[in-house]
């Protein structure tokens, strides 16, 4: 065991003491609460599926609560000037930076997601709070559309209270994605996180309640989707929902939410691909494919899980792959050292692991990896966590189950194309849409790439950098809406427009 994982393991000790004694509360209209029906649910390690932790099992009564408290705080968090709200969010922004390797250590910890890539997410937690903090002076602002003897102006109002539910994959990084938006437009939240990884949900609430944030305008309600998340998108005070997760839950929380006409905004699922031509920077390519699906375990919405490779330099590229593939260190999460992680949960590996049967199935060769660390692999001490082997699928074709299905773990499925049209063709036939990347250093081709694509977002000749006033989302199945920059305010405010008569107009005269 290396000298940083003893010490990352000591710190994990000192921060995790507290979920193994107590029960993780909700938090409503500024108070912890234990929820009304004393239920509660368990939450276990990736790396070894020890229990470390319960949370309070939040139920119809407990959202309802968590809504009435938001509602009631509207008018006054909405009406708040707008510099106010600027202070309180950029002190969010303070806390989160002294509070960041302990939120690191806690949510490798709960996610299994390697501590490497979960320092970096705490503090781009606290950059998105800076960014909303930043520009809440402009939340109201609106446009100015003279008109034919008419002005007419526009303002914008925080919409109401909002349903934010998130997922388990990056859960601090994603819920701050949220909420520091709402806020800034003077939203109150009602936050519904992942069952599977609840703990740096409460670091959240803690830090709001330190920053000032006025009470009922942050709550938290632990527990079930299909109960906590099923109940906070029907309820009336609830205006809209910002969710992040599968996109049959998505469809879900759309038929859920009818009755009260919610505004919804998705982010979905995704199986995106990466096209690399023969005349790419073969290194840079190489580099952004691998890091771009085996990164944070694979279970990124934006992974390029699907490489479309031109047949000239598919052989090349492939031995460079398998060898650099079968490289990646896997380990415990806490481990500087450690490129991949334990997945989530033991129904999320059988999942993927399932994947694995259906590439032979289907004709592909798994060509790295494939199985659940064991005696067998060498690998006895990871045999209790939920970990499978960085894995590698060749001679695959776009019809294979390991094409279409979002796997979600650090598997890739590799294939081959001729020219652009059919490089086009495979990366768009799809049912999703979030992300697509193309390298080639023919700038020409690079655009009508990048024009070609339906994909919300598109990367040329790079991986996944990310601009927080750029637009964020996706198309098709994987979603509806964009947040970044002054999107998110669209999504969290109304507009309204008000026509002012420059006072010489005609007006219709009836009943003369
Ligand atoms: P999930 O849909 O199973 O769960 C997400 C959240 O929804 C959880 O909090 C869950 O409790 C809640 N939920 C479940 N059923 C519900 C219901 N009926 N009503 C209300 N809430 C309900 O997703 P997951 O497995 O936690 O996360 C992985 C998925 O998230 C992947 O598909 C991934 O692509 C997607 N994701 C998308 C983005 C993006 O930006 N597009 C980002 C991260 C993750």
């Amino acid at each position: 065991m290396s000298k940083e994982l003893k010490q990352n393991l000591a710190k994990a000790e000192k921060f995790l003491a507290r979920y193994k004694n107590d029960i993780l509360p909700h938090h409503i209209n500024g108070k912890e609460d234990m929820g009304r029906s004393g239920e509660t649910f368990e939450n276990h390690s990736p790396f070894d599926n020890s229990l470390i932790g319960r949370a309070a099992s939040g139920n119809e009564a407990d959202i309802d609560a968590a809504c009435q408290a938001a509602w009631a705080a509207y008018p006054m968090w909405s009406s708040c000037p707008p510099a106010e709200r600027q202070k309180i969010l950029h002190k969010f922004t303070d806390l989160i930076t002294e509070r960041a390797e302990e939120i690191a250590i806690v949510e490798s910890a709960d996610t299994g997601q390697p501590i490497k890539f979960m320092a970096k997410a705490a503090i781009r937690g606290a950059a998105n709070f800076k960014f909303y903090a930043d520009r809440a002076l402009e939340s109201h602002n609106g446009q100015s559309l003279p008109a034919q003897d008419h002005m007419n102006f526009t303002v914008r109002k925080a919409i109401g209270p909002i349903g934010v539910i998130t997922p388990w994959n990056t859960p601090f990084m994603l819920s701050t994605w949220k909420i520091a938006p709402a806020l800034a437009a003077g939203c109150p939240i009602v936050h519904k996180p992942a069952e599977w990884s609840p703990m740096t949900a409460q670091l959240l609430a803690e830090i709001a309640s330190e920053a000032g944030i006025p009470a009922g305008v942050w709550n938290l309600v632990h527990g079930l989707g299909e109960t906590a998340g099923k109940a906070l998108t029907e309820h009336e005070h609830i205006k809209a929902i910002a969710f992040v997760g599968e996109t049959s839950t998505g469809s879900h929380i759309m038929r859920q939410g009818a009755d009260t006409l919610k505004r919804v905004h998705f982010e979905l699922g995704g199986k995106n691909p990466v096209v690399v031509f023969d005349d790419a920077d073969f290194d840079r390519a190489l580099d952004a494919v691998i890091f771009m699906i085996y990164s944070l375990n694979g279970e990124r919405c934006t992974s390029s899980s699907r490489l479309i490779i031109q047949e000239g330099i598919q052989d090349k590229f492939i031995e460079a792959l398998k060898s650099r593939v079968a490289k990646i260190k896997y380990g415990h999460p806490l481990d500087p050292a450690t490129e991949v992680g334990p997945l989530i949960h033991d129904r999320h590996l059988q999942k993927v692991l399932e994947f694995v049967e259906f590439a032979k199935e289907d004709g592909a060769v798994v060509a790295v990896g494939g199985e659940k660390p064991s005696a067998k692999t060498g690998d006895e001490m990871l045999s209790k966590g939920n970990f499978i082997q960085p894995t590698l699928f060749i001679n695959a074709d776009n019809d294979m189950r390991i094409a279409r299905g979002e796997i979600f773990g650090p598997v890739l499925t590799v294939m081959s194309f001729t020219d652009e049209e059919d490089a086009l063709k495979i990366a768009n036939d799809t049912e999703y849409g979030l992300a697509a990347y193309v390298w080639t250093n023919d700038l020409g081709r690079g655009h009508r790439m990048a024009l070609g694509f339906e994909a919300g977002m598109v990367w040329v000749n790079s991986e996944n950098n990310r601009n927080l006033q750029a637009p964020f989302g996706g198309v098709k199945n994987s979603g509806i809406g964009r947040d970044g920059g002054d999107y998110s305010f669209e999504f969290y405010m109304e507009t309204k427009n008000i026509c002012v008569a420059l006072g010489v107009h005609n007006i219709p005269k009836l009943g003369k």
